[in-house]
């Protein structure tokens, strides 16, 4: 792999060119939180690492979009998916959340919509610190070695950029004298003391080799009954968890002209209606069964087809869940077979 060094002060021009050749997307700020989002203002851009309220996901799977439409003679396709984007400021455990995708996304029938999206957007990935809630490093997800187009670590005066691909390699051209390609003993010296530094920070470490087994041994642990007790069933942990793909799909059908509108939007198996069938019957009218059914996807069924966790360590779901029910709080009733209710919060719950 290609590595390159770009000066700080240079970054701005770089994605100012980068930006006359696709849509430029990035972490902006919006209120008290970051959100990705297009950038038509380079200022607008938050160029150091952040965690976004909802995850890079959204840009491949968005919460809500229309597949087609048809008018009663032809189908319109949805063209948005063609658009070409590049999006800056990707971490790294992110970058493994799309990974996961392709595999979900391209198991057994390739879904056109994500991977045309996928296909469009050029990736430019940005190493991070943990903050107070990560714990990437338990994932293994703190690391990336493939699924970007550019990876840049920030290193006091300039960015460090490995090319991972040549659609990374065409965005270098673009701009090649803002390079510098003479990386010194001294830069990889300060590259390992930056990686060192990352991996002492972790506030929170998971064993997460021990989960599976945990999670077969406290199947019908009260644990899930206690966790029920609590939960609202909101749904906000499916929303902001960077790996959560579920979705639903409906036909709005205008009656006057018989136009059909057929859209996708998120859908979270923590809702009560998402089990339903026809008939009415319900597999998992119960809460406690829908947070267990959750816990079983991320950390044993999906380590068993995929030999990984389905959590890449983000620490979204300690951040959103209203009530504390979270990775952290059901691995911690797992180790011990009791939930400290002191860690809980108490919410009133329908
Ligand atoms: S676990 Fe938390 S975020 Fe998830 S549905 Fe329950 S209350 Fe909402
Ligand atoms: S389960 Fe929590 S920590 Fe893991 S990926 Fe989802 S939101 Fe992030």
């Amino acid at each position: 792999m290609r590595t390159l060094k770009l000066k700080k002060e240079k970054l701005d021009t770089f994605l100012f060119k980068v930006s006359k050749h696709g849509e430029l997307w990035g972490p902006r700020k919006k209120g008290e939180v970051y959100i990705y989002d297009k950038i038509d203002d380079i200022k607008d851009l938050i160029k150091e690492p952040v965690t976004t309220f909802l995850p890079i996901k959204k840009l491949f799977l968005p919460p809500r979009f229309q597949m087609f439409h048809y008018n009663g003679k032809t189908y319109e396709e949805n063209t948005e998916i063609f658009q070409q984007r590049i999006v800056y400021g990707v971490p790294s455990c992110e970058i493994h959340s799309l990974l996961i995708f392709d595999r979900v996304f391209g198991h057994t029938y390739k879904d056109p919509y994500y991977f045309k999206r996928r296909e469009q957007t050029t990736i430019i990935a940005l190493s991070c610190l943990p903050r107070e809630s990560c714990f990437c490093k338990s994932t293994n997800t703190h690391v990336i070695e493939e699924g970007f187009d550019l990876a840049m670590t920030d290193l006091n005066d300039f960015y460090l950029v490995w090319v991972g691909t040549s659609k990374g390699d065409d965005l270098i051209r673009l701009s090649p004298d803002l390079f510098d390609r003479n990386v010194t003993q001294e830069d990889i010296r300060e590259f390992i003391e930056w990686r060192e530094r990352r991996n002492n920070e972790f506030n929170q470490t998971i064993d997460f080799v021990a989960i599976p087994d945990l999670m077969d041994l406290n199947y019908n642990s009260p644990i899930w009954e206690e966790f029920a007790e609590k939960c609202l069933s909101c749904g906000a942990c499916s929303m902001v968890c960077p790996t959560c793909n579920c979705f639903d799909v409906i036909d709005e059908i205008e009656l006057s002209d018989g136009s059909v509108k057929r859209e996708r939007y998120w859908d979270s198996c923590m809702f009560k209606e998402y089990s339903m069938v026809a008939g009415g019957h319900n597999f998992r009218e119960a809460k406690a069964e829908r947070l267990k059914l959750w816990y079983t996807h991320k950390l044993h069924s999906f380590t068993g087809a995929y030999g990984k966790p389905s959590c890449i360590g983000c620490g979204r779901c300690i951040i959103t869940c209203p009530v504390d029910i979270n990775i952290l709080s059901v691995v911690k009733a797992l180790l011990t077979g009791k939930v400290d209710k002191n860690s809980l919060l108490t919410r009133k719950s329908k």
